[in-house]
């Protein structure tokens, strides 16, 4: 499906990845009012979505040129990846930063080690290893240290 006028002229969030985490946030922004399209090489990925999603969804690889000049990439005000390939998250990052001059950048990234990386270019992570461990720290009562878990 091809982006509508609308989303054109107001701007909206491209999300990569339609799994556990890409389905719900597209969900939430969805709900929120925000214009959103996902993409997700598998069809099926789609189910995830809620009956009310009002957003676009399109099939196809992220990492490919084509796919992000379809989904109208230069016109998204945020791009978040988050499929569940640090390497592919990292490289729709970087198009969306270099290639397309997208304002704000968000990827998840399993792998903390690899966060140099992201920062290097001023792409905002989301490291479920390190968010996971805080969580549970707390629980623990774990004293913050302010160092990273990696
Ligand atoms: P999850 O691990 O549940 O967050 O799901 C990750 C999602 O990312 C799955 O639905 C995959 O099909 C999707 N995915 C993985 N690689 C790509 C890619 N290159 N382009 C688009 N979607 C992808």
């Amino acid at each position: 499906m091809k982006p509508s006028s609308n989303q054109k002229s107001h701007g909206f969030t491209l999300i990569a990845g339609c799994g556990r985490l890409g389905a719900n946030l597209a969900n939430t922004l969805s709900d929120s009012g925000e214009n959103v399209t996902i993409i997700d090489k598998n069809p099926g990925a789609f189910r995830k979505l809620s009956p009310s999603y009002g957003g676009i969804v399109m099939t196809g690889d992220a990492t490919e040129m084509n796919v992000l000049h379809n989904a109208e990439i230069e016109k998204a005000t945020t791009v978040i990846s988050v499929t569940n390939k640090d390497n592919t998250n990292i490289m729709v990052a970087q198009l969306a930063k270099e290639m397309f001059s997208i304002g704000q950048v968000i990827a998840r990234l399993y792998d903390p080690e690899c966060e140099c990386v992201y920062r290097e270019f001023g792409i905002d992570t989301i490291c479920p290893a390190v968010l996971s461990t805080k969580e549970i720290d707390k629980l623990l009562g774990v004293p913050e240290t302010g160092a990273e878990t990696t």
